[in-house]
């Protein structure tokens, strides 16, 4: 099978070089492995969406080296390749036919965050708010009905018990229980906006990725992933994550880090070769002063490549 990487910026913020980091690393394993690349837009949560940053963040991506023969086109914006549209906001269809494809494991809810908090305790992790408690597993047909006269519901997922166990090819054996931790999570929110879990599943089989490498504060969501994988009767890809990339004090680098953004460093001027230097010596790969990114595919070596969190000395 030819294998086939990605990378899926959300143009909600500005990409900075914990982002090219990992779209550096992802492009760098798929290509070792005489692979494709396929470049995705994550543009679901339109409200948040900022107008004309994903013409940007291509523009940037194409700065740093990065190729793919799958994906809209940096300079025109026209889709490459025939497994598209690859902007999310164009695939709402493909999400509608994998919930019918779900059937009686989604269901709806119509609580409130407040409720849900007020009604969970204790708290599950941060990033994911309470786990949801099941207040509406089990609405009958009129309860329901009921219901939506007044709150359009949230789609959730009935998580079946127990862990999930999987092989990270970067950081070894993995075990999440979604159940216990996030429980039902949703995946088309009430205002009609479909879940990013839900989403990188069906786009990511849709669209032949056979590799998956992102930062490991992904590594839970993984989880809930595979159980979609599993449900829908999909082909899981491989998986790596890649340690995050701090700033000089140790923060973990944030859309809010202007300082070390690709569009702040390209308007000073910034030498995008350079960069790639520092992010795959920081990385633990060779340094190849000078090279650009094709230049480093022979030499790529996923073991190779720093487990840990790795801290930048300047932006
Ligand atoms: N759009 C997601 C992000 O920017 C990518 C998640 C993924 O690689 O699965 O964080």
């Amino acid at each position: 099978m030819i294998e086939r990487g990605r990378f899926a910026p959300s143009p909600t913020g500005e990409l900075h070089l914990g982002n090219a980091r990992t779209a550096i690393l992802a492009w760098l394993w798929a290509r070792s492995e005489g692979g494709g690349f396929t470049m995705r837009v994550e543009d679901l949560d339109r409200p948040r969406v900022r107008p004309g940053l994903a013409r940007r963040q291509l523009e940037e991506l194409d700065w740093l080296g990065i190729t793919w023969d799958e994906g809209p086109d940096s300079r025109t914006g026209d889709d490459l390749g025939a497994r598209g549209p690859y902007r999310q906001s164009e695939r709402t269809a493909q999400y509608e036919a994998a919930l019918v494809a779900l059937g009686d494991h989604v269901y709806q809810c119509f609580c409130s965050r407040a409720e849900i908090a007020a009604a969970s305790a204790p708290h599950g992790p941060q990033d994911d708010g309470p786990r949801y408690p099941g207040t509406c597993a089990h609405l009958g047909r009129a309860q329901r009905a009921e219901r939506r006269r007044t709150r359009a519901p949230a789609l959730r997922l009935r998580v079946p018990p127990g862990p999930i166990a999987f092989h990270d090819e970067l950081q070894g054996a993995q075990e999440f229980d979604p159940g216990a931790t996030v429980g039902d999570f949703v995946l088309r929110r009430a205002d009609g906006i479909f879940a990013y879990q839900l989403a990188v599943v069906i786009d990511d089989a849709a669209m032949g990725v056979t590799q998956v490498l992102r930062g490991e504060d992904l590594l839970p969501s993984t989880a809930r992933q595979i159980l979609l994988y599993r449900l829908l009767g999909l082909r899981e890809p491989r998986w790596a994550h890649a340690g995050l990339v701090a700033s000089a004090s140790g923060e973990r680098l944030s859309k809010r880090d202007r300082a070390a953004s690709l569009s702040a460093l390209r308007a000073a001027g910034r030498d995008p070769g350079e960069l790639v230097t520092r992010l795959c010596a920081l990385s633990g790969l060779p340094e190849l002063p000078g090279r650009g990114l094709a230049d480093r595919v022979s030499t790529f070596a996923l073991p190779r490549v720093a487990r840990g969190t790795v801290r930048l000395d300047r932006p």
